[in-house]
């Protein structure tokens, strides 16, 4: 998953991205109001993590740009403790969740492994389709009791399209989900189609892959019940 870290601290910043990144996470940075609007406009991120006090100005109307550009990215405040109002007036803004600074990584982490699970209707760490079972925090892949061993890109792919099962994803929707945010002129269609046949080389060994359907043209769809 992408995310953007609007946070003017930079040691701070660059402490959360590195925490993330080791989670597998792809992640993009603004230290000011200004930067994190262009890039909020341009890009398409699963996560936003807002610091309010921004040297150009308060973090909080980015929440309300985001919305109004329809921009689906999930956000979460990291606010000063005991800032009760700046809490209230995200949340009502559409804000996802908030974390009182200073907060552990780990907390961040998990709250937004909870925000994923609400998202997509998910009451546990697991999603079982077929005859397969994923588990998201180990990310771990099992058929039975056999392990299928997918690369990490693989695995994530995997991840995005069932968290998203039944929508047709593009392959820049995909692409740019797994990669992070991508020039167009650097974006070759190929590399997802690659990753893409060999994921279903490796599940077909196990079961049949026809639920993991190529839609013409456009990108890829698990469909299931
Ligand atoms: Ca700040």
């Amino acid at each position: 998953m992408n995310v953007l870290i609007v946070e003017d601290e930079q040691n701070l910043s660059r402490e959360i991205g590195i925490f993330l990144q080791k989670e597998n996470y792809t992640c993009d940075f603004a230290g000011n109001r200004k930067d994190a609007s262009e890039k909020i406009f341009v890009n398409n991120y699963d996560f936003i993590l807002l610091d309010l006090g921004l040297p150009d100005g308060d973090g909080m109307t980015l929440i309300e740009e985001a919305r109004n550009a329809e921009k689906e990215a999930s956000f979460i405040i990291l606010t000063a403790r005991g800032a009760t109002d700046d809490k209230i007036a995200g949340l009502n803004l559409g804000a996802d969740d908030y974390v009182a600074k200073p907060f552990s990584l780990p907390e961040l982490h998990s709250r937004m492994q909870a925000i994923t699970r609400r998202r997509h209707g998910l009451k546990k760490n697991t999603i079982t389709f077929f005859d397969f079972t994923m588990d998201i925090p180990n990310r771990s892949v099992r058929f039975g009791d056999k392990e299928v061993t997918l690369t990490k890109k693989e695995f994530d792919i995997l991840h995005y399209l069932l968290l998203n099962k039944n929508r047709v994803l593009t392959r820049l929707q995909l692409t740019e989900h797994i990669w992070g945010n991508i020039l167009e002129d650097d974006y070759d269609s190929n590399y997802m189609d690659v990753h893409i046949k060999n994921l279903r080389k490796k599940l077909s060994a196990f079961a049949e892959t026809d639920w993991l359907e190529t839609v013409r043209g456009i990108g890829y769809k698990v469909s299931m019940k």
